[in-house]
C-alpha cells in the first residue's frame, strides 16, 4: 500500500474531523467523526465507503488557492484504488490492468472470439439453437471454472480487506444493512439530495445514480436469466433455445437493455467529468471495464435478435469471448469495486452497532 496516498488521506481527514461542515453528507462523515485518529485501516475503511458523489469537494471552503488543498474525494479515491491492487490475488495484475486496460480487455476479447470460432469446428451432429455451433458440455467446461475461479479470487481479496479494516465476526443483520444501502445508492444523492457532480463544472443531478441503479438491476437480471436457465436445464431438463415468455428472456431481455443503457451513460458521465476529482492514473482501466460490461449487454442483445440467422455463427464467439474477458478480469477492475463497497458498508454497519452497544462513560 503507498504510504503517502494514505498520509495526504489522514491529512484531509483530520482537517474534517476538525471542521465537521459535511457532518450528513454521506456515510463517511459519520464513520469519519467516531475517531480521534486514524490507523491505515480507518484510512481504507473511509476510501471505501466513498462513493466520489463530489458533494464534499464542492462545500469546502480549504479547497485550493487554500493552503489546505482540501481535495477530499481524490484523496480517497487513490487510496481506494490502491487497496484494491493490494488486496487483488493474485497480486500484481490489478495493477497491469490499470495502466493498460483497454489493450487488455481488447486483445483478450479477440483472442477468446478467435478460439471460440475454432472451438465451431467440435460443434454437435445434433442440437438447437445456440448449441448447433457449440455443444452445452463445452461450454460448461469452459465457463463454470471462468465464473469460480474469479469468486474465490475476490473471496481472498475481501478477507484481506476485512483483516485491514479490523472487521470482527460478520453479522447478518450488517450484510443485510449494506445490501439495503446498496440497493438504494443512497451515498450517490450527493449529500445534500441533488445527486452527483459529474457534468458540469458545479451542477449536480442524479444522472450517475440513476445509470449505476440501471446497471446494477440489469446485472443481476441477466444473473437471474442465466440461474433460472440452468435451473430449467438441470433442474427440469428443459434445454435452450427459450422463447420469450420464458425465465430467461423475461429476465434476460430487460436486463440486457438496462445494462447497455447504465454502461453507456456511466461511460459518456466519464468523459464530462473532472477527473482531478477522482483517480486520474486509473481513468483509462475503469473506462476499459464500462466499455467491457457495455459490450457484454450488447452483443448478448445482437445475439439474441440474430436467432436462427447466420448471423450466430460469428455472434456467438464474440459474445462469449466478451462475458469470457468479463469474468477473467472481475477481480482485477472496476468490478471489484462493488465486493469492496459491500464489505466496507457491512463494516459500517457493525461500527454503528457495535458503538451504539458501547456504554455512556
Ligand atoms: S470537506 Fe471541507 S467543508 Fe467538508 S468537512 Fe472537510 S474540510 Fe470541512
Ligand atoms: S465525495 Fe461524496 S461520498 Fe465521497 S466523501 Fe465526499 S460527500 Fe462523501
Amino acid at each position: 500500500m503507498q504510504t503517502d496516498l494514505i498520509r495526504e488521506a489522514r491529512r484531509q481527514a483530520e482537517i474534517c474531523n476538525a471542521c465537521r461542515y459535511c457532518e450528513g453528507y454521506c456515510s463517511v462523515f459519520p464513520a469519519l467523526h467516531r475517531e480521534r485518529a486514524f490507523s491505515d485501516g480507518d484510512i481504507t475503511q473511509l476510501a471505501n465507503l466513498c462513493h466520489n458523489c463530489r458533494g464534499c469537494y464542492y462545500a469546502c471552503q480549504y479547497t485550493e488557492p487554500h493552503e489546505f488543498a482540501l481535495n477530499l474525494p481524490k484523496a480517497l479515491a487513490e487510496v481506494r484504488h490502491d487497496n484494491w491492487k493490494t488486496y487483488a490475488w493474485p497480486n500484481g495484475f490489478a495493477g497491469l490492468f490499470d495502466k493498460s486496460g483497454v489493450a487488455i480487455g481488447a486483445g483478450l476479447v479477440l483472442a477468446f472470439s478467435i478460439l471460440f470460432v475454432l472451438a465451431q469446428a467440435l460443434r454437435p451432429e445434433s442440437g438447437e439453437g445456440f448449441y448447433a455451433h457449440m455443444s452445452h458440455g463445452l461450454m460448461v467446461a469452459i465457463f463454470a471454472p471462468a465464473f469460480l475461479l474469479p469468486l474465490a479470487a475476490i473471496a481472498v481479496a475481501l478477507r484481506n480487506y476485512w483483516r485491514a479494516v479490523g472487521g470482527g465476526r460478520v453479522a447478518m443483520g450488517d450484510i443485510w444493512a449494506a445490501f439495503a444501502s446498496a440497493g438504494r445508492m443512497n451515498n450517490l444523492a450527493g449529500g445534500h439530495g441533488d445527486g452527483c457532480n459529474f457534468e458540469d463544472e458545479d451542477r449536480f443531478t442524479h444522472a450517475r445514480r440513476h445509470f449505476h441503479q440501471a446497471t446494477l438491476y440489469g446485472f443481476l437480471l441477466c444473473f437471474a436469466s442465466t440461474s433460472s436457465g440452468t435451473v430449467l436445464h438441470y433442474g427440469f431438463g428443459i434445454e435452450a433455445p427459450y422463447g420469450l415468455f420464458s425465465l430467461p428472456k423475461l429476465f434476460g431481455v430487460p436486463g440486457g437493455i438496462l445494462l447497455c443503457l447504465g454502461t453507456a451513460g456511466l461511460a459518456w458521465l466519464k468523459t464530462q467529468a473532472d477527473r482531478n476529482l477522482g483517480a486520474p492514473k486509473v481513468w483509462g482501466g475503469e473506462m476499459a471495464f464500462v466499455l467491457l460490461l457495455f459490450s457484454v449487454s450488447a452483443t448478448g442483445l445482437l445475439l439474441y435478435a440474430a436467432t436462427g440467422s447466420a448471423a450466430v455463427s460469428w455472434l456467438l464467439p464474440v459474445h462469449l469471448g466478451t462475458v469470457l474477458t468479463f469474468f477473467l478480469l472481475t477481480p482485477y477492475s472496476k468490478m471489484a469495486h462493488g465486493f469492496f463497497r459491500m464489505a466496507a458498508l457491512t463494516k459500517e454497519a457493525e461500527a454503528k452497532r457495535t458503538s451504539a452497544l458501547r456504554p455512556v462513560s
